[in-house]
């Protein structure tokens, strides 16, 4: 997600309360019971507001052990909850489990507190696999939000998220679930292959993770190797293109009187983006990736999925916007994208360790494609009457941010512990000022304690080991290190990570 914050890589926050309690991260290993594939027949209905989906996933045991209980996460029934406590007009969206089966039999389930969780009674014992056919139908709720709907110029978007069963990882003997949370997420890791039929009215504009097509309301999705498939579709969609690096970015979005130059930047943006995060980091594993304008809420600015992302369009469709929108367009962009690398490719426990991902991305939005001299910020400050951006400023702006961090590690400074989970932040510190500030400085502190060049090094090393797997903290570490072990380094290692909370 990016949360709309205007600090720009402040220097550390100076608190360290601590307390301690018993909340390791699992080790990231692949999970030895996980969906390789997953068929999808999902139908909405634009005048009821509703889903009626159908997900037959093929489900694998490849550990030694058999399990009693497979593990669907019905995750749209932790967001419902949420809404309905929070918005008024959400309550009438509710979800539905209608069956579970296998081989044509119909199993039963129990779900705890959590009703995201359908233990499903079905044996599987260590080698085999089945077949698991999940129906549900579940009310699209009318919010602002990546699950919901909006009525935007006399049409509609919906934004489709957190509304498509899936099996939940079981790693190290365990299913691995979270609970919902709204200022950030609690989705799995693990990649498989999604073929989805995506049903809705001829006059839709359908945008989705991997590739589609749509002929006659039907749209046809293929995400392989992918975490999961996101969907936006509106009857006010228009819809742009461009290339970078060989892939092609769509842009949907909507008419408004800045929508020329909202569409002209976002691609703009997004191009720049792929083209520096590539060099930095690594190769992009898709061919395509879709953008998507909509209204998500006050406080979020964007929300990734690989192969697609949401952009928040707050006052671009109002005839006036604050000029500022430019500029945040950019860094919702950037960060959306960044996200592809972290997230998206390397995936990492988003409510167990936040700032992993959160954290990484947001320096790749505001530390590296911020500090690039670049044509989209250059477009961006033309459209805001500014002056300021020069190459000659950012070259400034880099020197400032290096001095910084290089007084943060000279005269020892305090900083707070980033890798707590998202329910227990330190003692005094935000959720999201830990994933995404702290969780910034640590990775930019670190860029010039160990000098750019084996930064990068490590940072591209991360990425390729972790290539469409999922990572942890400590992984994290050991390829630092494997770069630079230094007392410097390890200095700053041991102001930001607390090392009660690592995986073994
Ligand atoms: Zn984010």
């Amino acid at each position: 997600m990016k949360r709309r914050t205007t600090l720009l890589l402040s220097s550390a926050v100076t608190i360290a309360a601590l307390f301690s309690f018993n909340s390791k991260v699992q080790a990231a290993a692949d999970p030895t019971i996980k969906a390789t594939n997953y068929n999808m027949t999902v139908k909405l209905n634009t005048r009821k507001n509703q889903l009626t989906e159908k997900v037959t996933m093929h489900v694998v045991n490849n550990g030694n052990e058999p399990v009693k209980n497979l593990l669907v996460r019905n995750i749209a029934s932790g967001v419902l909850k949420y809404d309905h406590k929070h918005f008024k007009a959400t309550r009438n969206a509710t979800t539905s489990v209608k069956s579970i089966s296998s081989d044509g039999q119909k199993l039963s389930y129990t779900t705890g507190k959590d009703k995201s969780n359908l233990f499903v009674n079905k044996n599987l014992n260590a080698g085999e696999s089945t077949d698991l056919t999940v129906n549900v139908v579940t009310g699209v709720p009318k919010r602002q939000d990546r699950f919901g709907y909006q009525n935007i110029n006399g049409g509609k978007v919906y934004n489709l998220s957190f509304c498509f069963p899936y099996l939940s990882d079981y790693r190290n003997g365990k299913w691995n679930y979270h609970p919902y949370y709204d200022a950030g997420e609690n989705r799995n890791s693990a990649v498989s292959n999604f073929h989805v039929s995506f049903f809705a009215p001829k006059s839709y504009k359908v945008a989705a993770s991997g590739q589609s097509t749509t002929k006659n309301g039907k749209t046809t999705i293929t995400a392989n190797n992918m975490r999961e498939v996101a969907i936006a579709a509106s009857n006010k969609f228009k819809v742009d293109h461009a290339y970078a690096n060989g892939v092609r970015i769509n842009d949907y979005y909507l008419a408004s009187k800045n929508s020329k130059q909202y569409n002209k930047l976002a691609l703009m943006t997004a191009q720049d983006s792929f083209h520096i995060f590539t060099k930095k980091i690594g190769k992009y594993p898709y061919k395509e990736i879709d953008i998507t304008e909509g209204l998500l809420g006050k406080d979020t600015g964007g929300m990734e999925y690989p192969g697609l992302i949401m952009i928040d369009a707050s006052g671009f469709l109002q005839k006036k916007h604050p000029l500022d929108r430019y500029n945040e367009l950019t860094e919702d962009v950037s960060h959306e994208v960044g996200h592809q690398w972290f997230y998206g490719t390397v995936g990492s426990d988003e409510y167990m360790e936040p700032w992993l991902d959160e954290g990484l991305t947001n320096l790749l939005e505001n530390g590296v494609y911020d500090l690039a001299y670049t044509k989209s910020k250059a477009y961006c400050a033309k459209l805001m009457h500014s002056k300021f951006y020069t190459r000659k400023n950012v070259k400034r702006a880099n020197k400032i941010l290096k001095e910084n961090a290089n007084q943060f590690i000279n005269k020892n400074q305090k900083a707070s512990y980033i890798n707590y989970p998202v329910n227990n932040p330190p003692k005094g510190v935000d959720t999201e000022d830990m994933a995404y500030e702290l969780g910034m400085d640590f990775p930019a502190v670190l860029k010039v304690a160990m000098g750019e060049t084996k930064f990068f090094d490590a940072l591209h090393d991360y990425y390729q080991t972790y290539y469409l797997k999922q990572a942890t903290t400590q992984d994290f570490l050991n390829i630092i290190r494997k770069y630079d072990n230094s007392k410097k380094v390890n200095n700053v290692i041991n102001k930001f990570i607390d090392p009660k909370y690592l995986s073994e």
